[in-house]
């Protein structure tokens, strides 16, 4: 029988997409096969709204299949992902012969009897003269015969909901669905540099716009000898974790502290920390420009701390020419550690290094800075322009490469 198996791969707002849809499905189906890069003998292709993954002719796919399931469900832009056999026929008793094979192996391996089915019809080739309900109820009817007493039928909440997907190019059989993360195809919306400190929220800010199709590149900032060496290998761990959904970037490396030091030494303390994240910024756009980058991209949360008041925020953007996204805005902060927990950096995170914010902390930071203080308090730093091209000059790029638990 003309039967084979395959990984479908549905994607959710790619498929919303009106006249650039075909755009959207070319970048995606790419971001697809460089997933599977590494693993021989696979074709992916687009079917009509899906793209299938199958073993090239005489290959086979991996037996389970659970691992790519996994690679390919973590690609932005895919909704879900069923490992599923496809049979050319069109013929019902063909069919039906194929859900029993495909039904075979879960009803041998269930160890309390019966297990509980339902098939479910899907019917996209209307050419097709049976329809749905009907379809499932004979297919329905030959798995009883097939397996008597070790199986029953069950409507709410079966064992195996079993689908049966007729289609142009063949009928699909599945059981299984994997969620994706959602999201468009990364390539598809600029590119992004991300402020990544050694915390919790900025890895997952980078992971949410790497989720919309925007690659990345990082820029982290210590205060070397006061910060140490290993507090920058745990941000490149952080990074290349984020790697893993985002394809490889470049992270570079800054050492603050010759602006920091002209802040404690020239400016009143409680701006100490707001005028920080003014050269953080500066710094960053000047490497952005740089490298080709759209936009900034940081890690705050409206409240958090002292320095993203609505206020603050206002002040430290002042700085910046290029727009600067925030997707945690208005997330609390249980949710970002969800979120960090799930693509696998809150262990990273929480692992306890000093970062360079925390070395010249303020006894009092301002909550409510104004704008025309902030601006006095730099004038008093000597020779701030080229300080800032300095700083710019001395980033030092290291190139991050997919790693953590979810390479
Ligand atoms: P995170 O937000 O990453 O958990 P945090 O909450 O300690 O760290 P803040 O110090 O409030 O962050 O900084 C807010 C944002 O500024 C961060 O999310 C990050 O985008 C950026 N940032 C802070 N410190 C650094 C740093 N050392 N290097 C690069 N970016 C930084
Ligand atoms: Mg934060």
């Amino acid at each position: 029988m003309g039967q084979k198996e395959i990984i479908i791969v549905r994607y959710g707002e790619v498929a919303l997409k009106g006249m650039n849809k075909p755009y959207f499905e070319r970048v995606l189906l790419g971001r697809i096969q460089h997933a599977l890069k590494g693993v021989q003998g696979l074709d992916a292709s687009r079917d009509d709204g899906l793209i299938v993954i199958a073993a090239s002719e005489g290959e086979s796919l991996p037996v389970p299949s659970d691992g790519l399931v996994k690679r390919v469900s973590k690609v932005f832009g895919v909704a879900s992902v069923s490992p599923a056999i496809v049979i050319k026929s069109h013929e019902m008793a063909e069919i039906s012969e194929a859900a029993i094979e495909f039904m075979r192996p879960l009803v041998k391996n269930r160890l309390d009897m019966p297990l509980t089915f339902k098939v479910k019809g899907k019917r996209s080739d209307k050419r097709f003269p049976i329809e749905s309900p009907e379809m499932a109820g004979q297919i329905g009817a030959a798995i009883l015969d097939a397996f008597g007493e070790a199986v029953k039928v069950r409507m709410k909440d079966p064992d195996v909901m079993l689908t049966v997907h007729l289609r142009r190019s063949g009928v699909f059989v599945y059981h299984e669905k994997t969620d994706g993360f959602g999201g468009l195809p990364l390539g598809t919306n600029g590119k992004g540099m991300v402020l990544l400190s050694g915390g919790i929220d900025s890895p997952v800010a980078a992971w949410l716009m790497a989720k919309r199709g925007m690659r990345l590149e990082a820029v982290h900032f210590h205060s070397y000898p006061y910060t140490s060496p290993r507090a920058q290998e745990k941000v490149a761990r952080l990074a290349s974790c984020v790697a893993a959904y985002a394809g490889a970037f470049d992270l570079h490396m800054v050492n603050l502290l010759p602006a920091q030091e002209a802040i404690v030494q020239h400016c009143p303390e409680a701006l100490t920390t707001i005028l920080i994240r003014r050269f953080m910024m500066r710094t960053a756009e000047a490497l952005g420009i740089q490298t080709g980058c759209d936009v900034l991209i940081t890690g705050e949360s409206l409240g958090q701390v002292a320095s993203q008041t609505a206020k603050a925020l206002v002040v430290t953007d002042a700085v910046a020419h290029m727009p600067v996204m925030r997707p945690l805005i208005a997330s609390d902060k249980t949710d970002i550690m969800d979120i960090a927990a799930e693509i696998g950096t809150y262990e990273i995170s929480i692992e306890p290094f000093e970062d360079c914010c925390t070395v010249f902390l303020p006894k009092h930071p301002a909550t409510r800075p104004k704008m025309e203080d902030v601006l006095a308090a730099e004038t008093m730093i000597p020779d701030l322009e080229p300080l800032l091209v300095s700083l710019a000059a001395s980033a030092e790029a290291q190139w991050i490469k997919p790693g953590g638990i979810n390479a």
